[in-house]
């Protein structure tokens, strides 16, 4: 792995780079609206909540719109009350701060477009929409760049930031499994751990917080497992029946599609979620150099190297066949890169 070079401390503000083009346009502007993608994850509750105090240390009005609830085990993490959960925007805003979404569209509100908008990503794909763009694909986490902005705008690490900015780091990673975690992700990390973030707290609430519920979906979808491409990949399946059975949700179903990860000859994880209208949500998670991205921007989806989704049109027997087949290209391509 190449090591970049540590790019930690606050920026040089000319007006050359993203960061300080992006800290003067919220000098500039008082009435902020955040929002970033639909079915949010940790990076994108923790980068839009870190930012949401950032620009409240400065006195700003801020708003955080998103079209989906946050899976249960971020409820508790502060400023969860500040998300407003709609599919449509109307408030009279002077930017509009879009975090985690290649395209507009990903964020699932109507009504975000004709705002100054400046676009926060580090997924591969990112279309440059809006007025100003940030891009950093070498970024472990969006909560990484919102770090580095949050240091250039002045604001102090208060522990509320802090936390989100972890949790943004910690979630993003795949609890530091995936690549592109470098020498920045820990010395970031280490920032907000000085700022009074208790790393095992923290991973005790994201991960080890399952209903009973939960549990009983994690060992029906994992009875259901396939086992294909000798063993190097593994099909999940979930349907309303086994939420109905186990008394489950949608949201429940996360970070359940790392578990057959956790097996030392799967390569690769395809999750397939039947939605009641007939649309496959797929997930794909994988390891070191197999690239699942380029499988899901195939299907006009996105994400990155070891952790992507797209969603298809069924039925899942007519678009399940090619799907695995090009996992299986992608194991095969990926492997031969394999560190020892
Ligand atoms: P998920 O499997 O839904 O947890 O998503 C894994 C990664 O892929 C995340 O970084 C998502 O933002 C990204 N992703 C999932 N679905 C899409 C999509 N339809 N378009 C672009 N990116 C996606
Ligand atoms: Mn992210």
């Amino acid at each position: 792995m190449t090591v970049r070079p540590t790019m930690i401390s606050t920026p040089t503000a000319t007006t050359e780079t993203p960061v300080a083009r992006i800290c003067e346009a919220i000098h500039a502007r008082r009435r902020f609206l955040i929002t970033s993608h639909a079915r949010p994850d940790g990076d994108s509750i923790g980068s839009q909540l870190a930012m949401l105090f950032a620009l409240e240390a400065l006195g700003k009005e801020v708003h955080v719109v998103n079209a989906d609830p946050a899976p249960e085990h971020y409820m508790d993490f502060p400023g969860m009350d500040r998300i407003e959960i709609s599919r449509t925007v109307h408030s009279d805003v002077e930017a509009l701060i879009v975090m985690e979404c290649s395209d507009l569209a990903r964020t699932n509100v109507q009504g975000l477009g004709g705002r100054f908008t400046i676009n926060i990503d580090h997924h591969a794909g990112n279309t440059g929409f809006g007025e100003l763009t940030w891009f950093d694909e070498s970024a472990a986490a969006c909560g990484e760049m919102v770090f580095t902005l949050i240091r250039a705008l002045g604001v102090p690490l208060t522990k509320e930031i802090a936390t989100h900015i972890y949790l943004a780091i910690l979630t993003d990673t795949g609890s530091f499994h995936h690549s592109h975690i470098t020498p920045r992700t820990f010395e970031i990390c280490r920032q907000t751990v000085e700022a009074g973030v208790n790393p095992a707290a923290m991973a005790r609430r994201v991960f080890d917080s399952n209903s009973f519920g939960k549990l009983k979906l994690i060992g029906a979808v994992l009875d259901e497992m396939e086992l294909l491409d000798g063993g190097r990949l593994a099909a999940l399946y979930l349907n309303d029946e086994i939420l109905n059975a186990t008394g489950t949700t949608y949201n429940d179903t996360e970070g359940l599609i790392n578990l057959p990860l956790t097996a030392r000859e799967i390569q690769a994880v395809v999750f397939f979620k039947l939605g009641a209208d007939g649309d496959i949500r797929v997930s794909m998670r994988s390891k070191y150099d197999v690239d699942v991205r380029s499988v899901a921007s195939g299907y006009g989806g996105g994400g990155h190297k070891n952790a992507a989704g797209f969603t298809a049109k069924g039925p899942l027997d007519k678009v399940k066949p090619e799907i695995l087949a090009r996992v299986k290209d992608a194991i095969e391509a990926g492997i031969q890169t394999r560190p020892g």
